[in-house]
């Protein structure tokens, strides 16, 4: 199989929703008119971001997943995507997989894959993604006020589980625990139906992908604000709570979750209460914009503060 027939055959799907597809030099789109468009990159190394070995399906949804995750925390709609991908062979069974699970979540969402680039190298994946929303509603990291509520979707902590458990490190746990865990790590559920919603909702959104505290302080820093959070808050699964306490940096700086975080003023508790009963949707109050700056980690409202050795992961650290 050369590289052609490897595109025509993983890469090459009708892509209703573009003037012109894969195939040519660069492919056409063309935007809804009044809308502004939103454009992501985010790139997945093998050994950095995933362990080798991984499931091709997982990986080819987390892939396009964890792009979605960045649209959603716009408030936008995705649309379209481009795909670079090196590789060390050609396998067919491995492209086959991957490519399953990318359109699978791919068509979910409506997104198009329009075009890329297939070169032969170390694993690596790197989609961009383009959205669209209405223009000037997006919804940005730099709108938090002092006195917003801090609201975070879904639950946090299983995927940085997964992570250590399988670096050999992970705090005790119970099976139900870890298989939790792996599946929130291989197969995360980008927040579109939600990151939708949150226009004229949230004053401040972005996605926690290296860990709560640490993402929240970049929202922080851009609003001109700081940020409370209460430890005790934080929602989890059933089946990790007993780590809540033990194990305070799963929730509060384990990344990999691709939840939203978001900021609101208070007198949209109860809109936002109403949109998690109509999206089936975890939203949970765990924090407070502040005056100042920084992000401080509370057990509880008003209590006393817990220190983690590191607020979110960094490549170059
Ligand atoms: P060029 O050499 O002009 O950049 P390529 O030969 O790299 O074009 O690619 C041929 C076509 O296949 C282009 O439309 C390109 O966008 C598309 N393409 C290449 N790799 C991928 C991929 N992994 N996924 C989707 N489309 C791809
Ligand atoms: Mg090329």
């Amino acid at each position: 199989m050369n590289e052609f027939q490897l595109i025509r055959r993983y890469f090459d799907r009708p892509a209703p929703g573009a003037v012109l597809g894969v195939g040519d030099d660069a492919a056409i789109l063309a935007p809804t008119p009044g809308m502004e468009l939103v454009v992501t990159s985010d790139m997945l190394v093998e050994g950095r971001h995933f362990f080798a070995g991984v499931d091709p399906e997982s990986l080819g949804h987390k892939t396009l997943a964890v792009n979605l995750s960045d649209i959603a925390a716009m408030g936008a709609r995705a649309r379209w995507a481009t795909l670079a991908i090196a590789l060390p062979e050609a396998g067919e069974a491995w492209l086959a997989a991957f490519s399953r699970g990318f359109f699978a979540l791919a068509d979910r969402f409506g997104v198009d894959l329009v075009g890329g680039d297939t070169t032969r190298g170390p694993l690596t994946l790197s989609v961009t993604l383009i959205g669209e929303v209405p223009a000037g509603q997006a919804v940005r990291r730099d709108g938090a006020q002092a006195g917003d509520d801090i609201w975070v979707s879904g639950e946090l902590g299983g995927a940085a589980l997964a992570v250590a458990w399988r670096g050999g490190r992970a705090p005790d746990a119970s099976f139900d625990a870890i298989r939790y865990a792996e599946r929130r790590l291989d197969w995360p559920e980008p927040r579109l139906q939600l990151g939708e919603r949150l226009r004229g909702l949230a004053s401040a959104a972005l996605d926690v992908s290296d860990g709560l505290c640490g993402d929240l302080a970049h929202l922080c820093e851009r609003s001109g604000v700081a940020a409370e959070l209460w430890l005790s808050a934080l929602p989890c699964a059933e089946a990790l709570l007993p780590l809540r306490v033990r194990a305070p940096a799963l929730f509060a700086a384990g990344g990999d979750d691709y939840e939203l975080c978001f900021t609101a003023p208070r007198a949209h508790r109860a809109a936002i209460e109403a949109l998690s009963a109509e999206l089936g949707l975890r939203l949970t109050r765990v924090g407070a914009a502040v005056s100042g700056e920084g992000v401080r980690l509370l057990d509880v409202p008003g209590g006393t503060p817990v220190f983690l050795t590191h607020a979110s992961y960094d490549h170059f650290r």
